[in-house]
C-alpha cells in the first residue's frame, strides 16, 4: 500500500501536471489565479472542513495570485489562531486561506476553481480531528 502511494506521487512528480487555474468566491468580488497539479489535494475530518467540505490544494505563495477581492474578504480564526480562514463577506464562500499546517502557504479550495470536476480527482484524507498525531505525515 505504501508503494503504490510513493510510485503513485513519484509519476505525478514526473508529469509536466501544473496548470494554471481561475478561482473566485460565489458572489465573484474575490477572484484569484493558481498553478497547480491536482493530482495532489486533500480532504480533512476536523470540525471545521467536516462543515465546509473544503477539497485542499496547499500552494507556495509563489502560485497563488489574489486578482481582486482584497477588501471583501473577512477573517474566522479559532482554537490555536494560526490559520487565518479568510471569506467573502458577501457570499460567505471560501475559497482560500491560510492553513495552520503551512502558515507560510496558501490553502485553495478546490472546490472554487474553475472548469475543475472535483469527483474526479482522487484526493488524500487527512486527520485532522487528531491534528497533532497526524501533521507529520501530511505532504504538499
Ligand atoms: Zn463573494
Amino acid at each position: 500500500m505504501e508503494g503504490a502511494v510513493d510510485g503513485a506521487r513519484a509519476a505525478h512528480l514526473a508529469s509536466p501536471a501544473v496548470q494554471t487555474f481561475s478561482g473566485s468566491c460565489h458572489c465573484g468580488r474575490v477572484r484569484f489565479e493558481v498553478d497547480a497539479d491536482l493530482a495532489n489535494v486533500t480532504v480533512c475530518n476536523c470540525s471545521m472542513c467536516t462543515r465546509t467540505a473544503y477539497v485542499h490544494l496547499i500552494v507556495p505563495p509563489e502560485r497563488f495570485r489574489l486578482l481582486a477581492g482584497t477588501g471583501d474578504l473577512a477573517l474566522y480564526q479559532f482554537g490555536t489562531k494560526t490559520a487565518q480562514h479568510r471569506f467573502c463577506r458577501h457570499c460567505g464562500v471560501s475559497g482560500f486561506y491560510v492553513p495552520r499546517s503551512h502558515p507560510d502557504h496558501i490553502d485553495v479550495n478546490v472546490r472554487c476553481l474553475d472548469g475543475v470536476d472535483v469527483s474526479a480527482l482522487r484526493p488524500t484524507r487527512f486527520d485532522g480531528r487528531h491534528w497533532e498525531a497526524s501533521i507529520g505525515g501530511l505532504e504538499v
